[in-house]
């Protein structure tokens, strides 16, 4: 797939801008904080309908604007895709193709598909379960749009849930203060909300352990070839339920047992702890925990070798070669590992790299690149 064009009108630090794209590689050339970021988070909210800056739409419209909007022209293997994408200080955000406004986003997604490294993506390796969580969810909606209705009901799931289960010790608390409550909460209705939980949980966690077994060896190949074979590379998903068995009703049945141990501890902290979102993607080099002994020259190997794996799983998946972002990781990588990015990307997929330096990169980036400077959002 091809990106040929970028319209932003009132987005971050943007007030109207278009940009044409003319060549495999694009070096976005700039200052600190003149918007090289910016414009590869449009990109990315395109692919995902998310940013993995923020979640809040009021800080991607212009300051001072009400309604920002992203626009773009994909070429496709199957003819070309028009997206639009209107993002409000308040209110909310609306979609469309191809000029048609959409209702759903699953029609919306899949249309253009990008793989983001960034220097926050080390955080990946070394930061909370979180962020491995949303690297693989991010993955999932680009590969399988209506994976983002499923993470949604598990969320409405689990909002509810826990919106009873802090009414539950509530009523427990004000009992054992001899409070009097006017209206007492069934807790039966809870069992309902396990089953809810049980089944929204087990489609999420059993499709994120899927598609990061099929990632897992093509990241181990990549990880090999850039560390040498020095060290093996282990990528396992670790469900909080413990299920083993992909079966939707094992799965599900590992969740009720799970919530039937914890039972005591939810009423206590008043939430939900047992399901999905606190299921845990380790890695480890030579058996060691990555997040806490790989040295940041083994992250970065590691970091690097997840996103090779990911744009080779899209493009195998999609049967085209997707997006690949690049926010100011080259200078952080050695040589080497800057030529075994650059022998992959070759000129199958199209590359957007930001940089302050232009002269940091070796000529072979540079040569046939289109260069593009920015300088306060223009
Ligand atoms: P760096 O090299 O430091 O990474 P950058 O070129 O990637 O810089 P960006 O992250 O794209 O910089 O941000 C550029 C500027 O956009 C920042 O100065 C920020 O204050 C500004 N900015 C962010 N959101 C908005 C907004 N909603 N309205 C106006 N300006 C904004
Ligand atoms: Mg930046």
């Amino acid at each position: 797939m091809y990106l040929k064009n970028l319209h932003l009108r009132s987005f971050r630090n943007y007030i109207e801008q278009q940009v044409n794209f003319n060549r495999q590689k694009t070096i976005i050339v700039g200052n600190n904080a003149q918007g090289k970021s910016n414009l590869l988070e449009a990109v990315e909210l395109l692919a995902t309908l998310k940013s993995h800056r923020t979640i809040r739409d009021r800080e991607l419209v212009l300051d001072g604007s009400n309604a920002g909007q992203i626009s773009a022209t994909v070429k496709r293997a199957y003819g070309t895709a028009e997206l639009t994408l209107t993002l409000r200080k308040q209110g909310k955000r609306t979609i469309a193709l191809n000029k048609e406004p959409l209702r759903r986003q699953i029609e919306f997604l899949g249309n253009l598909n990008a793989v983001q490294f960034s220097s926050l993506d080390l955080d990946l390796v070394r930061g909370a379960p979180e962020s491995r969580r949303s690297w693989i969810d991010g993955l999932l909606i680009q590969l399988e749009p209506v994976y983002v209705h499923i993470l949604q009901q598990y969320n409405q799931v689990l909002r509810q849930r826990n919106a009873l289960l802090k009414a539950i010790r509530k009523q427990e608390q004000d009992r054992k203060s001899d409070i009097s409550t006017t209206k007492t909460i069934d807790k039966t209705q809870l069992f309902l909300w396990d089953e809810q939980l049980a089944a929204a949980g087990s489609r999420v966690t059993r499709r994120r352990a899927r598609v990061l077994n099929r990632l897992a060896p093509i990241a181990q190949k990549w990880h090999d070839r850039i560390s040498g074979k020095t060290e093996t590379l282990t990528i396992t998903y670790a469900p909080n339920v413990g299920w083993t068995e992909d079966i939707p009703e094992k799965v599900q049945q590992a969740f009720l047992e799970k919530i039937e141990q914890r039972r005591i501890a939810e009423y206590h902290q008043g939430k939900t702890v047992v399901g999905t979102h606190r299921d845990e993607i380790e890695f480890t080099i030579d058996d060691t925990p990555a997040r806490y002994y790989g040295s940041q020259g083994q992250q970065r190997t590691l970091v690097l070798a997840l996103k090779l794996a990911e744009l080779k799983l899209i493009e195998e998946i999609i049967g085209e070669p997707p997006l690949l972002l690049l926010d100011d990781v080259l200078a952080e990588l050695d040589p080497h590992r800057q030529n075994q990015l650059l022998e992959t990307i070759g000129d199958r997929f199209q590359t957007l790299i930001t940089t302050t330096h232009i002269n940091s990169f070796n000529d072979l980036w540079i040569k046939d690149a289109q260069i593009l400077t920015i300088n306060q959002g223009k």
